[in-house]
């Protein structure tokens, strides 16, 4: 389900239950709500642990990392806004613009 919270207000969904909790050895990330595995079988089989969707105006905003199954280790965690990959670099360095945008706009 999408809500959409107008204004420019962003909103969390309330959590939902993980859907996913077998074959890992290794924790969760703390702010994971769900995630899926893909590729079962092969060697390259990973898991997508994916955070709270929340929407800001129409855009969504997730977190994700990815995690290999075959030795546990991590890549590098992603945020997904509108669907679109961005590294925590990108995504901090959009923030930032942002913010500095809407201080020369006066808001
Ligand atoms: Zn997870």
């Amino acid at each position: 389900m999408r809500e959409v919270i107008g204004s420019g207000r962003c909103t969390v969904p309330p959590a939902t239950l993980r859907e996913t909790q077998t074959a890992s050895d290794t924790p969760c990330p703390s702010w994971c709500l769900r995630h899926e595995d893909a590729d079962i079988g092969r060697p390259d089989a990973f898991r997508v642990h994916r955070g709270a969707i929340r929407f800001c105006g129409d855009i969504s905003v997730q977190l994700e990392r990815t995690q290999q199954l075959s030795d546990g280790a991590w890549e590098p965690a992603v945020v997904l806004l509108d669907g679109r990959d961005l590294d925590l670099r990108v995504a901090r360095a959009l923030s930032s613009t942002l913010a500095q945008v809407l201080d020369e706009a006066g808001q």
